[in-house]
């Protein structure tokens, strides 16, 4: 398939646009949960979206069912801050996440995961689409 015709799939189906928007935020923190590092198997608004969180990359993040469940509404650094799991780095990572650097953000993860070699390399030139729709 020719990439004008991927183009012109995506918007002729917004579905498969957020879908994909989605699997780039899994893929960018190698599939891992941004708080604990567990497997990676949702979505989480940092903002919820029930307080007018949007749905754009700045405030989505690669979550663990549990985490995401357990973060419900509160406010995300409050929350984290409580978990066992807690890292300080993991907590810039996200800082910076919702700021829109997602390369400092993956540094920050690596750092924090240094032997997790599922991490893509923050210099290789990674893409990110920044609006789901
Ligand atoms: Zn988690």
């Amino acid at each position: 398939m020719h990439n004008r015709d991927a183009v012109f799939l995506d918007e002729l189906c917004p579905k498969l646009r957020v879908r994909r928007w989605r699997q780039s935020l899994h893929i960018y923190t190698g599939k891992s949960c941004i708080y604990c590092g567990k497997p990676s198997e949702s979505i989480d608004h940092i903002l919820p979206r029930a307080r007018g969180g949007l749905s754009v990359t700045e405030n989505c993040v690669p979550a663990c069912l549990s985490c995401n469940g357990h973060k419900s509404d509160a406010d995300v650094f409050d929350w984290y801050r409580r978990q066992r799991f807690y890292d300080p780095r993991r907590a810039m990572a996200i800082r910076a996440w919702m700021d829109g650097d997602l390369r400092l953000a993956l540094r920050l993860l690596q750092w924090a995961h240094p032997q997790d070699a599922s991490l893509p390399k923050p210099d290789g030139g990674m893409e990110l689409s920044f609006q789901p729709a």
